[in-house]
């Protein structure tokens, strides 16, 4: 890559989040390869962020490849109006086998944004078939799911600035983030202001919706199970629907295959995206009951109101297909089990240094919070030089690698984590 093309990235290409002004450094990455990005400059860094949860069984898998080259030179994509195929119907069967019984229904969208503004909708369109006018969701603060405007809707207000779509964003109910942690002691306490808000709103509210036991962008909160099932309890004392976000924790990275499994309870409606297609293109689906399915296509509209040009892209219908039958093997639980002891064991001394203010693991999941928001240019060139691949935000360095990486790839990993929370200069104070 010349210099020329990433001048004309900076000048003409929006990343993720970022100045168009003042853009931070990107890196050029030529391939990716099991646990590793390598770069134009031929480096290779060890990869802690799974392409954002989604890349679970590394890059560059042979049995994903060939899953899309064998779908590649039958169909790419066809209109999914009047059309099934194989691809779609294959994926589905397994989706319904693999998430619980009472989730029978699919929806195939584009992304995991989308796959929540169907799940909104559907929650939407079930109220007015029922004759009932509920147009409110329930949810906590520091939530994430996606960045359209639905989805932005029941988005902590302050990180997705909710100051700037004032009089445009529906006016959702946020009730606290869950204090009780994943791993302490449930307090009972906890509930209160939760239930005090679907109590004061119950005939307004159409679902709950949350991100279950992990809540990621919003601040890699871990919180304890008995939300959930409190949770289901007083949603199903109020017909309320519950909406469980499960686009990052979907497909292991928790230690459950998904992460409503640590309370078990069921949704009414589940979104999945990001790992669904082992994170090599964009899918998302959004599951539900045969009931909350067929009161749609009941209500006055006759169906339900939203169909995708790519819907069921068969493409990514192959891909992910392949990606569950890797998951099928069980073999994810052992991995992820092994990276959890690991992290737990290399993270937590990260908890000594003056800048740390906290650090969890569940799952593959580990997360360092620091005390000051970390200077992201210097830390990211800072991890880069260390031979890894880490993307803090704010005041969190977290790692989630894909399921494979070996015991001494994770060491690299957790000893820059290690070694970025004693310094100084990476911190914004
Ligand atoms: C990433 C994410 C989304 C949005 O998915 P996109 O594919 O980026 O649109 C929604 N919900 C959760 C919990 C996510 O982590």
């Amino acid at each position: 890559m010349t210099t020329d093309d990433l001048a004309f990235d900076q000048r003409h290409i929006w990343h993720p989040y970022t100045s168009m002004t003042s853009p931070l450094p990107v890196y050029p990455v030529e391939r990716a390869e099991g646990c590793e990005l390598i770069l134009s400059n031929g480096e290779r860094l060890v990869d802690g962020m799974s392409s954002w949860w989604a890349a679970i069984h590394g890059y560059n898998h042979p049995q994903l490849n060939a899953a899309m080259k064998m779908q590649i030179d039958s169909m790419s994509h066809v209109m999914f109006g009047g059309i099934t195929h194989a691809p779609a119907i294959n994926l589905c069967r397994k989706l319904v086998a693999m998430t619980p019984e009472r989730l029978e229904c699919v929806f195939l969208a584009d992304s995991g944004s989308v796959a929540v503004e169907v799940a909104m909708k559907m929650a939407l369109q079930y109220w007015r078939a029922l004759g009932e006018s509920r147009q409110r969701f329930l949810t906590f603060r520091n939530g994430y799911h996606g960045d359209t405007f639905g989805a932005m809707s029941v988005c902590d207000p302050d990180n997705s600035m909710h100051s700037l779509w004032k009089g445009y964003l529906p006016d959702n109910l946020f009730a606290p983030a869950p204090q009780s942690r994943m791993d302490g002691e449930w307090d009972e306490r906890d509930m209160v202001a939760f239930a005090r808000l679907m109590a004061a709103h119950r005939k307004e509210i159409a679902a709950v919706i949350l991100e279950p036991i992990v809540q990621g962008a919003g601040g890699m909160r871990m919180y304890h199970p008995e939300w959930l099932r409190r949770i289901r309890k007083m949603c199903d004392r109020e017909g309320i629907l519950l909406i469980a976000d499960e686009i990052a924790t979907g497909f292991g990275r928790t230690g459950k295959l998904f992460a409503c499994e640590h309370a078990d309870i069921t949704p009414d409606i589940l979104c999945l995206g990001k790992a669904l297609t082992g994170g090599t293109m964009t899918l998302s689906a959004t599951i539900t009951t045969r009931n909350i399915a067929e009161t749609i296509s009941n209500g006055e509209a006759g169906c339900f109101m939203h169909g995708p040009t790519f819907m069921g892209n068969p493409l990514a219908c192959a891909v992910a297909t392949a990606s569950l039958s890797l998951l099928e093997t069980g073999e994810w639980q052992h991995q992820v089990a092994t990276i959890e002891t690991q992290l737990r064991a290399e993270l937590t001394p990260a908890a000594q240094s003056p800048w740390v203010a906290d650090v969890r693991v569940l799952g593959a999941i580990g997360v360092v919070e620091t005390t000051h928001p970390v200077n992201m240019a210097a830390l990211q060139r800072f991890f880069v030089e260390q031979g890894v691949w880490v993307r803090p935000f704010g005041k969190l360095i977290y790692l989630m690698p894909p399921y494979l990486i070996q015991p001494e790839q994770l060491r690299k990993l957790t000893q820059a984590v290690n070694d970025a929370v004693t310094q100084e200069t990476f911190f914004i104070h």
